[in-house]
């Protein structure tokens, strides 16, 4: 596993080096080297390819964690709302919140920005950017 771990890493090197570097600048304090990865044990090199695995998935996205966590927050509220802060608990954590209305969100903050997260590490939306920016240049 140590060799899917390193390959992957330096597979994300190649696709954003700045980005890579500063992470593993901030993992390891020294400069980018194979050595220092094949020095690592199994489970650190596991812990820094998830890490840049995001940070290259955030940096390569058409659309930031921000706007994907109000696209999801949109399809999680509707209906008539009350102005009334109420109390509601998380399909996913189960912990309670509180929102500013009574058309409550089904995720907490925190969840919202894992599942954000996820679909950003899809790689669905980088398809779809691709896709537009193909069309521009069939429309153009
Ligand atoms: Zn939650």
């Amino acid at each position: 596993m140590k060799d899917y771990y390193i390959g992957g890493i330096e597979r994300l090197e190649k696709q954003a080096q700045l980005v890579v570097n500063k992470a593993f600048q901030e993992a390891f304090l020294q400069d980018y080297s194979k050595e220092v990865l094949e020095s690592c044990n199994e489970n650190r090199l596991k812990d820094f390819f998830r890490t840049i695995q995001n940070l290259v998935a955030i940096e390569t996205s058409p659309l930031t964690i921000d706007q994907v966590k109000q696209i999801l927050l949109a399809s999680e509220t509707g209906g008539v709302a009350l102005q009334a802060f109420t109390n509601y608990t998380c399909k996913r954590c189960n912990t309670v919140n509180t929102w500013h209305n009574s058309a409550v969100p089904m995720l907490c903050d925190k969840c919202r920005e894992e599942a954000a997260l996820k679909i950003i590490n899809s790689k669905v939306l980088l398809q779809l950017n691709i896709n537009v920016t193909n069309r521009k240049e069939e429309i153009i």
